[in-house]
């Protein structure tokens, strides 16, 4: 199909769109009864389970017990049953591995009985192990083919819930997926063992405070989730979003988004038939979805769920993207969930709100209306400035990718240097304690519009800056450098671990300083804060973050600015890193080193796909348009020529010099793509300083020819027809 073609398509797709047969409507069942309904949670199993069953298993769900293995079997033939009466006939143990990606494989219920019929099974063991044949997906060595077994492993503190088609449905059961040596293959197994390890170092500290409830303290996550959507026809033409996920051609449109004029603008006809059935699927599984609006670049958009404990979170926000994907397909639309599908427009993060705490003692960051006087929130907080000072680098590592290289840093994103946004009313109380103690706040005044009719609105203590990587925002700390496709879990796996590491700290000193004696604390407190902010203020910044100065202030401060992945993701086995996650049994240096190496793999992996086709796409769509256009031109000079007319246009010099340079550069990108190397890190340095430029060097001809070659004749949709046409 050619650009012309999918602009047609594409017109007709928008300008045709009606509503056909709405796809539910809440006349069935209101949003409340819908909430959750496909969900095995605790108001079904407390209908379908034996009352012992049920409590044991809250013990572990709640309380963090260890899971009682006789109880499976009673709990897979109620969840069975259940997920039968809904219409399943499988079952899948989901499972999130290293690749980013959801994976699942699935099995049926029923089972031959000898006697010619079937029988409906699901035992406990099928329940709490599964061994799918999952040798394919990456293990950075932790696994040899030949030694290839990996399990799930049931976390029940996720619940399972039913996936519907229009053809039936299936059961999934969240899991862990793990070698058969126990090291972690993904991305669950560590947000596991980081919670656990937070959970253990704040009860300590809370017991200094005599504030421990004797419940598990919690990480919580809210992650807002950006996407683009453009129409179907448009995805099809490019080759590009199809294998990249992003457009590695196309010049920049006349119009961007200098106009501000899509962000919070009325969300489009079709665009909000799709948000309210993305909504309508998510609320069947229990998916708190609350919020949406469209984002700054045309055609981007937004998502947002209520926060929820990070393992649920985290699972709800892989449900959040693959439903974003197929449902989109239903109306005839593409959702790019890549950090970068534009060139020179915003691309797509995802902010991370985090905090910890639990249902009796709220955020543990929340510093009340008098945050001086409250030690504990200003322990918790401290810890949290501690840690992002000692491990910035790493929270830089885990959100690299060679898609969210393209954002942050850029004008857009927060830049690749991890610094700590506390607002005026905070940094305040830390600077009254690094002076001898906080005796007062800045208060929080009621906001005057200067109408009578409308009323006296309270002021926020604090501003936002939406330019920090890591910024203070109320009762949470909201972390911006998330790209919108990676899974939410490698984040937190940082945060809770070096969270864990600075509470630890701060309770041993606390716990020595103290001996036991509950009067000494006030004092063992504010000396303790106000060491640790006099060696960790450097890390707080609240100014603009995009700027220069900051760059160069940054480096005075002795921050780390990590602008690229290949610098960022040696991180990852960094000595003081490894320490910090075996010290936790978070990851063996081993877990660590195959992460570098996958996702060292994944960036050249990633860059060498995007170099082939940008060879591919310039030989077979843009050369030849460049070149039949330029055949009509010099045909039209030879005609005039002929009927005694002089007529030499200077495009078609301009044309013939840009093909040329079209040509030699697409040549000398094609030579690169066959190179080999001894080491990853060597070849990830090599695609970085060497492909990525020969590739921005090819698009800046191609790109040129687009603005030279006869519309009709260019063979791939426009940066402005996909953007602006929806
Ligand atoms: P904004 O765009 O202004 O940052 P949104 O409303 O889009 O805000 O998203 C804020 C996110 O932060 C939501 O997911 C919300 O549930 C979450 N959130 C609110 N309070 C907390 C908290 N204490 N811990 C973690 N996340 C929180
Ligand atoms: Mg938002």
């Amino acid at each position: 199909m050619s650009g012309h073609q999918a602009r047609l398509n594409a017109i007709a797709a928008v300008t045709n769109y009606k509503a056909g047969t709405p796809a539910f409507s809440f006349a069935d069942s209101t949003p409340t009864e819908l909430f959750g309904s496909n969900v095995f949670n605790d108001k079904v199993m407390r209908e379908r389970l034996p009352k012992k069953v049920y409590k044991s298993l809250m013990r572990t769900i709640e309380q963090g017990e260890k899971l009682d293995p006789s109880v499976a079997d009673v709990v897979a033939t109620a969840m069975k049953d259940w997920a039968m009466s809904k219409g399943a006939t499988h079952y899948t143990h989901v499972f999130y591995p290293l690749n980013g990606l959801t994976a699942e494989k699935h099995d049926g219920f029923l089972t031959p009985d000898g006697n010619g019929n079937v029988l409906a099974e699901f035992s406990g063991s099928q329940l709490i192990q599964g061994e799918p044949d999952a040798s394919s997906f990456p293990s950075g060595g932790l696994r040899a083919t030949f030694e290839a077994r990996g399990y799930t492993a049931w976390d029940v503190t996720n619940p399972a819930y039913i996936i519907e088609n229009p053809n039936g449905t299936f059961l999934c059961i969240p899991t862990a997926f793990v070698s058969w040596t126990g090291e972690a293959l993904d991305k669950k197994t560590p947000l596991l063992r980081a919670s656990q390890a937070l959970n253990t170092q704040a009860r300590r500290v809370l017991r200094l405070f005599g504030t421990d409830t004797g419940d598990r303290v919690v990480s919580y996550a809210g992650a807002e989730q950006e996407y683009f959507l453009i129409d179907r026809n448009f995805f099809f033409a490019r080759p590009d979003l199809q294998l990249a996920g992003r457009t590695l051609l196309g010049s920049k449109p006349a119009k961007g988004q200098e106009f501000e004029d899509h962000y919070f603008g009325t969300v489009p006809r079709r665009v909000l038939a799709f948000m309210l059935e993305v909504e309508h699927e998510l609320y069947k599984l229990g998916v708190p979805v609350k919020t949406r609006h469209n984002e700054v670049a045309p055609a981007q958009f937004e998502i947002a769920p209520v926060f929820e404990v990070s393992n649920l979170a985290t699972d709800h926000n892989q449900i959040i993207m693959t439903s974003l994907k197929s449902i989109a397909k239903r109306y005839g639309m593409a959702c790019l969930l890549h950090e970068k599908p534009f060139a020179g427009i915003n691309g797509s993060g995802k902010h991370v709100n985090y905090s910890l705490g639990n249902s009796k003692l709220g955020s543990l960051f929340d510093p009340g209306d008098t945050p001086h006087e409250n030690a504990q929130f200003l322990v918790f907080c401290a810890a949290m400035i501690r840690s992002v000072h000692k491990y910035g680098h790493l929270m830089r590592a885990v959100v690299a990718s060679a898609s969210n290289d393209h954002r942050l840093g850029a004008n857009e994103a927060p830049p690749a240097i991890m610094s700590v946004y506390l607002g005026e009313q905070l940094t305040d109380v830390f600077e009254q304690i690094k002076n001898g103690g906080a005796k007062s706040c800045k208060k929080r005044g009621m906001l005057q519009v200067g109408v009578d009719t409308l009323p006296p609105l309270p002021m926020d203590a604090g501003d936002r800056n939406r330019t920090s990587p890591f910024a203070f925002t109320g009762n949470r700390f909201e972390f911006r450098a998330v790209g919108s496709n990676m899974s939410i879990a490698g984040p937190q796996v940082a945060l809770n671990t070096m969270l864990a590491e600075s509470l630890d700290y701060i309770a041993t000193e606390l716990e020595k300083t103290t001996g036991g004696d509950q009067s000494k604390l006030p004092e063992a407190v504010q000396c303790l804060l106000r060491d640790i902010i006099t060696e960790h203020e450097a890390v707080i910044f609240n100014g603009d973050g995009y700027s220069d100065e900051w760059h160069k202030e940054a480096e005075r401060r002795g921050l780390r600015n990590l602008p690229t992945s290949v610098q960022a993701l040696p991180v990852l086995t960094a000595p003081e890193v490894v320490e910090l996650f075996e010290k936790y049994g978070v990851f063996s240096r081993r877990e660590l080193e195959s992460r570098q190496s996958i996702y060292l793999e994944q960036y050249c992996r990633t860059i060498h796909t995007e170099a082939a086709l940008v060879v591919k796409m310039a030989r077979t769509q843009i050369f030849p348009a460049a070149v039949r256009y330029q055949s009509e031109l010099a045909a039209t000079c030879a005609n005039m020529k002929a009927i005694g007319m002089d007529f030499v246009t200077h495009t078609l010099s301009d044309l013939t010099e840009k093909l040329r340079g079209l040509q030699q550069n697409t040549d000398a990108l094609d030579a690169l793509v066959n190179s080999h190397f001894e080491s990853e890190i060597e070849e990830a340095a090599f695609m970085r300083e060497k492909v990525l430029p020969a590739m921005e060097k090819v698009r800046s001809y191609a790109d040129q020819l687009e603005n030279i070659v006869a519309d009709d004749l260019w063979p791939l949709p426009s940066y402005q027809e996909m953007l602006f046409i929806k």
